[in-house]
């Protein structure tokens, strides 16, 4: 998939093909680029295990939320809500949770056209990026763990957002168990 280059050109952005991820800081040589391609291959999960899954949706949220300007601006609410579920409503997401928060948020959206979740400054989005998922993966479960802390560190530095989203996650829930 390549959208991430669309959406970069539609938000006025110039990546760059060499050095560190010019968003996260990951140690990379093709910047941007590989940063995506580490996170695409999934690190040591295997993406057909259940057992994998919360690890999965922890890095998409995770590396969405590092890298907002390769993605649509609502991107930010949907990923900062399911990991605020996950972290502190400790709910066990699985994949048919996501139609249902997407459709929770398109009915939010119209109701909060001009509601932005301003992005951590580039370089603070969190201490842990790609690169050192990829390093410290030399076990299924040293990635796993790696994962849950680089989520954690994101998660962290989303903080300002906080009260938004658990407005949103506590509507999504009441929704869903009603
Ligand atoms: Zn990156």
């Amino acid at each position: 998939m390549q959208s991430y280059l669309d959406h970069a050109e539609k938000n006025g952005i110039t990546l760059f093909s060499e050095g560190k991820c010019q968003f996260c800081g990951a140690n990379t040589t093709r910047g941007i680029h590989e940063c995506v391609e580490l996170f695409n291959l999934g690190f040591l999960l295997d993406f057909s295990s259940e057992d994998s899954h919360i690890s999965r949706f922890l890095s998409v949220d995770a590396h969405t939320l590092q890298h907002s300007e390769i993605h649509g601006r609502w991107n930010n609410h949907f990923h900062l809500t399911r990991m605020h579920l996950m972290r502190s409503h400790n709910v066990a997401w699985t994949y048919t949770h996501s139609p249902k928060l997407s459709d929770y948020l398109n009915a939010y959206k119209l109701k909060h056209a001009n509601e932005v979740l301003v992005p951590p400054p580039v370089g603070e989005r969190g201490g842990i990026t790609t690169t050192d998922v990829q390093e410290a993966s030399t076990s299924v479960s040293a990635c796993m763990e790696k994962i849950d802390e680089w989520s954690e560190s994101v998660y962290q530095a989303w903080k300002e957002h906080h009260d938004t989203v658990d407005l949103i996650a506590k509507g999504f829930l009441a929704q869903l168990y009603a």
